[in-house]
């Protein structure tokens, strides 16, 4: 297995260095790990302080990752960034990403531009959920559209208990796994879900299953903001991909899409 998404504590919100996080992987028996920490945001309220990445802490994240690299043979460490799509962001996104020599860039919508400030997606207006859904959905439509990312990160992480969203807006869903498709993005599966209230992975195993029989490439992440997350659940998420019709899983390199080395175990 490899895990595709861990944040250090550069972002303000996750503990441990690229260090711990690296010999967890090896603890954890994991091939690959990819670095993909919160991109800055300078442009957005007062830069989210605690949330994303300072801006001047950028070369420290890319250059702590290249020691990392030198350090370690035993483990593929690749460089990566958790990217947020908002309206708004395309001509900072598209300098940033063209400066920086990157493995994966994961698309992720945490803020919607549309909704009432903090615009946070745990925090969100008061409409009926099939709403909040496809107002979800149309962002992410949005920013797959824009062609700056590799991969889909927590694809229905407006999901509130109890509402399973392909159960609301199965249309909505397709169109963005279409969407997905076309574009020759992969889907992130994410198992931070499972840590939390909701108690399921990104997406929901439904909507993963969906994916896979239709032939979108998936990729593996714990999301983890601690050494401790490296890997979450990851036996259990190898095992359900074992018997999931159609699983395709690639790897990552300069952002190009690789084929992994085995179903299920790469
Ligand atoms: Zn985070
Ligand atoms: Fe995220
Ligand atoms: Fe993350
Ligand atoms: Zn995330």
């Amino acid at each position: 297995m490899v895990d595709y998404h861990v944040h250090t504590r550069l972002c303000g919100h996750a503990r441990g260095s690229v260090e711990e996080y690296v010999e967890a992987a090896l603890r954890q028996g994991l091939r690959e790990i990819c670095f993909t920490d919160h991109i800055p945001l300078p442009g957005f309220g007062r830069g989210l302080p605690g949330l994303r990445m300072n801006a001047r802490d950028t070369e420290r994240y890319f250059a702590s990752l290249e020691r990392a690299r030198t350090a370690y043979r035993e483990i593929t460490i690749l460089t990566g960034i958790e990217a947020d799509y908002y309206e708004g962001c395309e001509e900072y996104l598209r300098r940033f990403l063209g400066r920086y020599p990157l493995d994966l860039v994961l698309m992720s919508v945490h803020f919607l531009r549309g909704w009432p400030e903090p615009y946070w997606v745990f925090d969100p207006p008061p409409l009926p959920v099939q709403q909040l859904y496809s107002e979800y959905f149309a962002e992410l439509r949005k920013g797959i559209q824009t062609g700056l990312f590799d991969s889909v990160a927590h694809l229905d992480l407006v999901k509130l208990p109890g509402a399973p969203a392909l159960r609301s807006n199965a249309e909505d869903v397709r169109q963005v796994l279409a969407l997905c498709r076309e574009r020759g993005m992969s889907l992130e599966i994410n198992t931070s879900g499972a840590r939390k209230a909701i108690a399921e992975t990104y997406p929901a195993p439904e909507i993963t299953a969906l994916a896979a029989r239709e032939g979108t490439a998936l990729i593996t992440g714990s999301d983890a903001h601690d050494p401790d997350q490296v890997g979450f659940l990851f036996t259990h998420l190898q095992a359900f991909l074992r018997e999931l019709p159609g699983a395709r899983l690639v790897g990552y390199r300069g952002r190009k899409a690789i084929p992994a080395r085995s179903r299920a175990t790469g």
